[in-house]
């Protein structure tokens, strides 16, 4: 009897053994396995801060560049490597290594130890005419210990580009009203002087004080409308435009200046309707043929044409017979005050601004401009006018 229950207890024991061998074994593996997935959890949070991190950073417009505390660059932004043409791995390497730029050197040594945000300018010292702003700080932690340096780099090149053609216009503009003025100066003085006791020179004088009074007031006007359309404030009133009819009317206007060289004004225009502004399209054609007669040949031919491109949009050209444009004006005759020859544009009442103005009306209708030239065999301007209304 005392056997039997022996054994029955042995077998029990046995059998409760193996099951929870078997259970402890499941758990532990259940333990091991939750342990790894909560690595791996964390693992991939830290993946996915680091991902939204460079994501953040490389959508920046700025270059970025972190330096860790021995001034080794730690991170570097795409904008960064874009704005100084960097292809290779940067981490690890010092900024003067990095970019051969002994300036920032200089600026990080100074981030270091003012503690501020630093400004700077710098122009990259390649051919490309590029500025950089380039602010730096130091990065502390909350013992107020350094542990590295961010630098932010602006692109100021166009910016800078702005100031210079703004400096060049006021220069160009002092220099334009000034021509006038002081030849306005010079007669009056002479007139009151004795001058004007001598009927005759006074005349000849009166009339060269009215010419130049007159160039002034062209060059304002010129001013005005090139100020109005660059900053948007001329508003287009767009309405249907017959363009054969307005070219015959521009025609007509023009016609007696044409008369006096002796040129022959051609419309050579197809019934052509468009949606512009009218008084801004007269200027256009009048700026253009008004050109043509003044720098074409005596006794030439000036001749508008046009037709319907492929595309839809409108090509209308303006041709002279006259001596041409040198290729390497060809471009640069649109820029404000820039002429192939500036005495002769004086005397021919020029401000330098037509064209320019030609370009900004085209511009603000949708269109584009060009010119085409062979020396001697005279000069075409196009343009070209989107919207088609036939
Ligand atoms: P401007 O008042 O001097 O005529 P524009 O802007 O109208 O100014 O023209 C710029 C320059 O382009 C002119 O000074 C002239 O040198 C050149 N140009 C313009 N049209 C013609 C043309 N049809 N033939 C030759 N040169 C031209």
């Amino acid at each position: 009897m005392w056997f039997f229950l022996f054994i029955l207890s042995l077998a029990v024991l046995t059998g409760l053994h193996f099951r929870y061998r078997k259970e402890l074994a499941a758990l532990h593996t259940r333990h091991l396995a939750e342990a790894e997935a909560a690595q791996r959890r964390q693992q991939q949070t830290a993946l996915d801060a680091q991902m939204q991190q460079k994501v953040l950073f490389d959508s920046m417009l700025e270059g970025l560049l972190l330096l860790d505390r021995s001034r080794k660059i730690y991170l570097a932004n795409r904008a960064f490597k874009n704005l100084f043409g960097v292809k290779t791995e940067l981490r690890g390497k010092t900024v003067v290594e990095a970019l051969r730029l002994h300036e920032l050197d200089e600026l990080l040594q100074r981030a270091e130890t003012e503690k501020q945000v630093l400004d700077y300018e710098i122009k990259l010292p390649d051919l490309s005419e590029r500025w950089l702003q380039v602010n730096a700080a130091a990065i502390t932690n909350a013992a107020g210990e350094r542990e590295g340096t961010i630098l932010v780099f602006h692109d100021l090149t166009r910016l800078k580009q702005l100031e210079r053609t703004r400096e060049e216009f006021v220069a160009n503009v002092s220099h334009e009203l000034r021509t006038p003025l002081s030849l306005i100066k010079g007669y009056v003085e002479t007139l009151l002087d004795g001058a004007r006791d001598n009927p005759e020179v006074a005349e000849r004088f009166l009339k060269i004080i009215e010419r130049n009074a007159n160039r002034l007031d062209l060059l304002i006007q010129d001013l005005l409308t090139i100020s109005a359309l660059e900053s948007g404030r001329m508003k287009l009133e767009l309405q249907p435009v017959d363009l054969k009819l307005l070219t015959e009317k521009v025609l007509t206007f023009l016609h007696t200046k044409a008369e006096n060289k002796s040129v022959t004004l051609v419309n050579e225009l197809p019934e052509l309707t468009t949606n512009a502004d009218a008084n801004r399209l007269d200027q256009v054609i009048t700026n253009l043929v008004d050109n043509a007669i003044k720098y074409g040949r005596a006794e030439g031919a000036v001749i508008v044409g046009g037709k319907k491109l492929d595309d839809g949009r409108l090509e209308i050209f303006v041709r002279d017979d006259g001596p041409g444009i040198p290729p390497e004006a060809l471009d640069r005759v649109f820029e404000r005050f820039y002429r192939v020859d500036k005495a002769r544009s004086r005397d021919q009442g020029g401000t330098g601004l037509g064209l320019s103005i030609v370009k900004h009306i085209v511009h603000a209708h949708g269109g584009e401009v060009r010119c085409k030239s062979e020396l001697g065999q005279g000069a075409t301007f196009f343009f070209t006018l989107p919207a088609v209304l036939n």
